[in-house]
């Protein structure tokens, strides 16, 4: 079950101690998009998040790591003016490797932030770097999130009754 379990939990990005990552050594963030940086619904980042972005440039280097496709994805990283992989493939480990030999990064330099488990966290912990999950901005989910998601209910039940981990109980 260890594969599912997220380093950090926290109820939305702008819940997380930065500080504490980049205290940590992690100086690369890799985004999902949907429903982490933005529900399913929206197709431009809101004011609200342009601005937490630009700050947050100041303090790491960020990129959009999201499983859905081109134009979508390339839209909110042109607005946040960020740069982007889209049809990331997570949970595979493919584009994650090919992410951290691109910039040159050691596990221990990244982190994955996304609201899923089973594409976001099982992907980042395959690859070794820190997993932050938060929860989903919205419950409206995209066709194939909407499967794993009942996937994704049925694992939480399994980490809670195992003590392991708890919707709502958030930590860092
Ligand atoms: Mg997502």
């Amino acid at each position: 079950m260890e594969k599912y379990i997220p380093d950090m939990y926290q109820k939305s990005i702008y819940a997380i101690d930065y500080h504490k990552l980049k205290n940590c050594g992690i100086r690369f963030l890799l985004f999902d998009l949907d429903n982490t940086l933005s529900s399913v619904g929206e197709n431009k980042p809101t004011a609200k998040l342009k601005k937490f972005i630009e700050e947050l440039k100041q303090e790491f280097e960020i990129l959009i790591f999201s499983n859905s496709p081109k134009k979508r994805v390339m839209g909110f990283a042109e607005e946040l003016n960020i740069n982007a992989v889209y049809f990331a493939c997570k949970p595979l480990r493919r584009k994650f490797d090919f992410v951290l030999q691109e910039n040159k990064l050691q596990e221990n330099e990244v982190a994955i932030i996304g609201d899923q488990i089973l594409t976001d966290v099982v992907g980042g912990n395959k690859v070794g770097i820190t997993t932050i999950l938060v929860n989903p901005i919205s419950t409206k989910d995209g066709i194939w999130t909407k499967w794993n998601r009942h996937k994704e209910e049925k694992i939480i039940k399994k980490l809670r009754a195992r003590g392991l981990f708890t919707k709502g109980k958030y930590y860092d």
